[in-house]
């Protein structure tokens, strides 16, 4: 099975976030900017996650969008992991 075929989750490093909100337009189901200029992720409900780092799954029909939005992100800071062992697969800390 391919990582691709995985569930994976998504987080974003709050500390290194621009603001620009690049991935809240490519994935605005997954992204949003809180009133503190940061994007965030959006759990059930696409309420907001305020909690720094908090962690919400990818679904299989916005990866691409997710993936495109970690790769654009221009303050590297958008973490695409394989919930099964936490191993990134998109992003800065990606092989
Ligand atoms: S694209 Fe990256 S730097 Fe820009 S708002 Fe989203 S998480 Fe922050």
């Amino acid at each position: 099975m391919s990582s691709q075929d995985e569930p994976l989750e998504v987080w974003i490093d709050q500390d290194l976030c621009t603001g620009d909100g690049i991935c809240v337009q490519y994935a605005p189901e997954v992204f949003e900017l809180d009133i503190d200029g940061l994007a965030y992720v959006r759990g059930e409900g696409e309420q907001l996650l305020a909690e720094p780092g908090a962690t919400v799954p990818v679904p299989l029909t916005l990866l691409q969008d997710v993936v495109d939005s970690a790769k654009e992100c221009p303050g590297d800071c958008i973490h695409v992991r394989r919930s099964r062992d936490l191993v990134e697969v998109y992003g800065p800390d990606a092989d």
